[in-house]
């Protein structure tokens, strides 16, 4: 049987938000199949259950955020992104801030938590997002689209007139049958252009953001001493963010994404197509070898 997951243990961590620079602990503990990925906004006393699903997403303008009763829990992505590329379907997450911490800017430090934690199977089939016909959300010349796809393929590019970003690769495409969310994508940091920054700040945004969480680009460089962690950071982290926004579908998609300039709000967008349109059914696939996915093959298997 192909298992759904959790984590075996509790686990936290504390850091900043990127945006609102506001500290905040969160707390990851193992859920019953079949939950999902449930957040708890900890407000003093008040608890404010918001689950990880696209009809309670909010703002998009700068990150995902969650809203739910007046609650709300922003830049959910990175670590929706970590959920979704290592398989755990249920969890509950605690966060006693306005904002999930950014810690490193990628998803590599929730991954991490979440294997320290360890990985368990439970007594419940897992649950797939089988995407069944092509839909596609449009905004000016961005571009987000699902397909179906035997597997889990995501595509995208990027256009900046920008000269550092011409530097590097604009476009990448991954099969997860293939290479693994681990390897290629966890690692990719968040990004932007440094002369922005302090007009940024003035607007109360990015209040978090220094070079230990983000890329910051120069006039003409990469300003992070050691450079990029590939030469395709930038649009690797695009991905990064699409798999964690198409995670709010409730399950791992088997399917095709291809983005183009695509950010939140348009993935957003594109979720709630899917849904309006019933662009997918939900399967269960009994048999591990029938899993078109390599990311979720056997626990062990996979961390080792
Ligand atoms: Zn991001």
């Amino acid at each position: 049987m192909l298992a759904q997951r959790t984590i075996r243990n509790k686990t936290s961590a504390t850091g900043v938000g990127l945006h609102t620079g506001i500290k905040a602990t969160l707390t990851m503990h193992p859920a019953d199949p079949n939950t999902g990925i449930l957040f708890r906004k900890i407000d003093g006393n008040k608890v404010t259950e918001i689950p990880a699903q696209a009809n309670f997403v909010g703002d998009t303008t700068l990150s995902t955020t969650l809203e739910h009763d007046g609650a709300e829990i922003a830049t959910i992505e990175h670590l929706m992104s970590a959920l979704a590329g290592v398989g755990v379907d249920n969890c509950i997450i605690d966060c006693d801030g306005p904002e999930i911490p950014i810690m490193e800017g990628s998803s590599t430090r929730f991954v991490f938590l979440i294997q320290a934690a360890g990985i368990v199977e439970q007594s419940a089939v897992k649950k797939f997002i089988y995407v069944t016909k092509s839909v596609q959300v449009q905004r000016d010349d961005a571009v987000a689209k699902i397909k179906p796809y035997k597997g889990f393929r995501v595509s995208f590019g990027l256009e900046f007139d920008h000269p550092v970003y011409k530097k590097f690769p604009q476009t990448a495409s991954i099969d997860f049958s293939q290479t693994s969310f681990i390897r290629q994508v966890s690692r990719a940091r968040t990004f932007g252009v440094y002369s922005d920054l302090e007009m940024l700040k003035k607007n109360n945004r990015a209040l978090g953001a220094n070079l230990n969480n983000a890329i910051g680009i120069g006039d003409d460089d990469v300003l992070n001493e050691g450079g990029l962690r590939f030469s395709d950071e930038f649009v690797k982290h695009k991905m990064l963010d699409a798999i964690g926004d198409l995670y709010l579908l409730g399950h791992n998609l088997i399917g095709e994404f291809y983005g183009f300039k695509s950010g939140h709000a348009l993935n957003n967008q594109l979720l709630k197509k899917i849904e309006s349109e019933n662009a997918y059914k939900i399967i269960e696939i009994d048999e591990i070898k029938d899993a078109p996915i390599n990311y979720l093959k056997p626990v062990s298997e996979e961390l080792a």
